[in-house]
C-alpha cells in the first residue's frame, strides 16, 4: 500500500461517445481482463443495462498499470450510471475519484449529458482529462469540438487526447495522463474512519455488497463500523477489491476503492453518500454530500390477473428492500381493483423496475399513466402532496395546487432552433437562456413543467429535431399553476385510473384528444360504449364505440382448424392486458394513451 501510486478516476461522457468502449480498451490495455474473459463491455453487467446500453449500477474495477517511468500504479476505475434518473449516484460515484477522463465524441461535440457530468466532477473538485474519442470517423472535427469544450465547459482543451477506442488509439497516452495528471488521494490510514458510501447490490452468495472509498482510515474485517446518517451498525465480514471479480484482502485503507460485506440483509439498509465509521473511534463528521433519495415520478401498478395481487405484492416489497429510490403504498382503484402506487427517480428508473417485476417475477401488469407530484395548499391552511389523479381534493377545497418545475438544457442544431422554441413554448415553457456554442449548435436553457416532460416531451423533442437534440434537467422549485383534475368517464361511470391532472387551457383539447384515442383503443364489444371526459361536473368531450359481436372465428367457414386455433390464441394474447372495468373491457394501452398526444 503506497497511497502515493493510487489514481481513482471515471469516466465521464455523453451516452454513446464511447465510455464503455474505451474503458473495455483500458482494462485490455492493462490486462485486467484476459481475452477469454473479456465479454464486450465488461462494465455494464445486468442483462437490462446490457440490453439498454445503459448504466444504472456504478461498477468499479482495480488495475495495475506500469507506467514509462517504469512506475507501477494502481488505477481504480469508476463507471457511473450513464442516466439523468441516476444523477444522484453518479454525484457520489465522482466524489470517490480524484479525477475524470472527459469523453467526448469527436464527431458530435458536447451535448447535455457532457456538461451535465462535467459540473458534478466540477462540483467534485476533480481533475478533468478531455479525450477526444472516434477519431478514426472522417466526419471527427477535433478543432471544432475543442473549442466547444473550451467555449461551453470552460475547461482547457488544447491538449485534449485524441483517441478512438473502436480502434485502441490513445489508450496508453490517456493511462500516462491519468498517472501524471490526475493527483494521488489524500488521506490518513491512521485517522478515524471515514469511508463514502457510492454504490450497493444485492449478491446472492455475499448478501449486500457495498461499494467504499476510504477517505480516511482502515477498515478491516471483524470491525464494528456505524453508518452515520442511517444510524445502522454492523460487525464488517470482508473487504477487498474488484480485479473485475470481487477479490478479498486483508484491509480496505485511506485512498483505496473496495466493497464491503457485513451481513446487511437488504441493500436498503445501506443508503449512497452515507459514511462508515469505526463505532469505538467514529469520526467528528461525515463526509459532505449525503442527501435521502426521493421518488419523483409516480404511477399505479395494478395485476391484469387481480388473482396475482399477492404476487405483486411480494414482488414489490422484494424490490423495496433492494432498491431504495423506489417507493410504493398499498392502492385502491375502483377501475383496477387492488395495486399499488410506486414512485420512482424518473421514467427510466420507471421502465426498468417494471421490467424487472414482470420479467423476475413473471407478472403481468397494468400501470396507469406516470404523474408528478404536485403539492396542494387547501383551504383549511393545510398542505398535501398529491401523487395520485384521482385523489386530487375537489375543486372547492384548493386554495392553489403547485407544481414541480425543472431547469432544462436543450443542446440542438441551429436549424432546430425554432421547432424546439416551439415545442417548449406548447408545454408551458419559459426561456432562461440562449447561446451559440458554434455556427451551427445552440444551447437553449427552460424552466419547464415537470409533467409535461413526464408526459412526452421526450418523444415529441425528438421528433421535431430528428433525434439531434441532447437535454438534461434538475428539478428546481415548485409554482402555482392552473391545473384541473379532468375524469374520464366510461358509460356513465368515472375510471379513477384515467383521470389526469392537467393545466386549464389545454384541458378542453386534451379531453377532445384523449376521448378519441380511447374511442380508438377501446375494442367494440357487444353494447355501446361510450367515452367521456369531464372536468367536476362538466363533460367537455364524447365519443362513442358502437356495438358489434366480435367473432374472429366467423371468418374461418369452420374450415382450417390449425388456423382457427391461432386466431384463438391470437385473441387470448390481445386479451391478456385486458382489465374489465365494470362490463367493458380496456385495454392496457387505454391507460397509457394521456402519454401519446399529438
Ligand atoms: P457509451 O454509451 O458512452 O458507453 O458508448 P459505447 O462505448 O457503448 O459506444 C457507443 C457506440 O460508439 C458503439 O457502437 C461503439 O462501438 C461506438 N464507438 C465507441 N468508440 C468508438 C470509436 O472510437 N470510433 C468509432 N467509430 N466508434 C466508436
Ligand atoms: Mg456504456
Amino acid at each position: 500500500y503506497n497511497i502515493n501510486k493510487i489514481r481513482n478516476f471515471s469516466i465521464i461522457a455523453h451516452i454513446d461517445h464511447g465510455k464503455s468502449t474505451l474503458a473495455d480498451r483500458i482494462l485490455e490495455f492493462t490486462g485486467a481482463v484476459t481475452d477469454r474473459e473479456m465479454k464486450q463491455q465488461f462494465l455494464d453487467q445486468m442483462d437490462i443495462e446490457r440490453e439498454r446500453g445503459i448504466t444504472i449500477k456504478a461498477q468499479t474495477v482495480r488495475l495495475k498499470y506500469k507506467a514509462l517511468n517504469g512506475e507501477e500504479y494502481i488505477l481504480n476505475l469508476i463507471d457511473t450510471p450513464g442516466h439523468v434518473d441516476f444523477s444522484y449516484e453518479v454525484s457520489r460515484s465522482l466524489a470517490a475519484c480524484e479525477g475524470a477522463l472527459l469523453v467526448v465524441d469527436a464527431s458530435q461535440g458536447v451535448e447535455a449529458q457532457t456538461l451535465a457530468n462535467c459540473y458534478l466532477a466540477i462540483e467534485n473538485d476533480l481533475e478533468i482529462i478531455p479525450v477526444l474519442n472516434k477519431i478514426d470517423l472522417p466526419s471527427a472535427d477535433p478543432e471544432r469540438v475543442k473549442q466547444e469544450i473550451e467555449e461551453v465547459i470552460g475547461l482547457d482543451a488544447q491538449d485534449a487526447i485524441l483517441a478512438s477506442a473502436k480502434e485502441g488509439i490513445g489508450t496508453q497516452e490517456i493511462l500516462e495522463a491519468v498517472v501524471h495528471q490526475i493527483p494521488a488521494p489524500t488521506g490518513d490510514p491512521e485517522a478515524p474512519l471515514q469511508a463514502l458510501i457510492f454504490d450497493s447490490w444485492f449478491d446472492p452468495y455475499q448478501g449486500v455488497v457495498v461499494l467504499v472509498r476510504i477517505v480516511n482510515g482502515t477498515l478491516k474485517p471483524d470491525m464494528k463500523i456505524r453508518m452515520m446518517a442511517s444510524g445502522n451498525t454492523y460487525e464488517v465480514g470482508s473487504v477487498g477489491i474488484f480485479t473485475p471479480t470481487l477479490k478479498k484482502t486483508d484491509s480496505l485503507q485511506a485512498g483505496e476503492v473496495g466493497f464491503i460485506t457485513a451481513a446487511i440483509k437488504q441493500v436498503r439498509d445501506v443508503q449512497i453518500g452515507d459514511t462508515i465509521t469505526e463505532e469505538k473511534r467514529p469520526a467528528l463528521k461525515p463526509l459532505p454530500g449525503f442527501k435521502p433519495v426521493k421518488s419523483m415520478v409516480f404511477c399505479g401498478l395494478y395485476p391484469v390477473d387481480s388473482g396475482q395481487y399477492e404476487q405483486l405484492k411480494e414482488a414489490v416489497e422484494k424490490l423495496w428492500l433492494n432498491d431504495p429510490a423506489f417507493s410504493y403504498e398499498p392502492e385502491q382503484s375502483a377501475a383496477l381493483g387492488f395495486g399499488f402506487r410506486c414512485g420512482f427517480l424518473g421514467l427510466l428508473h420507471m421502465e426498468i423496475v417494471k421490467e424487472r417485476l414482470e420479467r423476475e417475477f413473471e407478472l403481468t401488469l397494468l400501470s396507469t399513466a406516470p404523474s408528478v407530484s404536485y403539492k396542494v395548499l387547501l383551504k383549511d391552511g393545510s398542505t398535501i402532496y398529491v401523487q395520485n389523479p384521482a385523489q386530487m381534493p375537489p375543486q372547492e377545497k384548493i386554495e392553489c395546487i403547485m407544481e414541480p418545475r425543472v431547469r432544462m438544457e436543450i443542446y440542438v442544431p441551429r436549424a432546430y432552433v425554432g421547432p424546439v422554441m416551439g415545442l417548449c413554448d406548447e408545454k408551458r415553457g419559459k426561456q432562461l437562456d440562449m447561446k451559440y456554442l458554434s455556427q451551427d449548435r445552440v444551447l437553449l436553457t427552460y424552466e419547464l413543467p415537470f409533467n409535461e416532460i413526464v408526459l412526452d416531451f421526450y418523444d415529441k423533442l425528438k421528433s421535431v429535431t430528428r433525434g439531434y437534440a441532447s437535454i438534461d434537467y434538475e428539478l428546481t422549485d415548485y409554482k402555482p399553476a392552473e391545473m384541473v383534475k379532468m375524469d374520464i368517464l366510461i358509460n356513465k361511470v368515472p375510471v379513477d385510473a384515467l383521470s389526469i391532472i392537467v393545466h386549464k387551457d389545454k384541458a378542453y383539447y386534451r379531453g377532445r384528444e384523449l376521448v378519441s384515442k380511447l374511442r380508438s383503443v377501446i375494442p367494440r364489444q357487444l353494447f355501446e360504449v361510450v367515452i367521456q371526459a369531464a372536468i367536476g361536473s362538466r363533460v367537455i368531450a364524447r365519443e362513442r364505440v358502437a356495438p358489434l359481436r366480435k367473432d374472429v372465428t366467423a371468418k374461418c367457414y369452420g374450415g382450417d382448424i390449425t388456423r382457427k386455433r391461432k386466431l384463438l390464441e391470437k385473441q387470448k394474447e390481445g386479451k391478456k392486458r385486458m382489465k374489465q372495468v365494470g362490463r367493458v373491457e380496456i385495454p392496457q394501452e387505454a391507460f397509457l394513451s394521456v402519454l401519446k398526444t399529438d
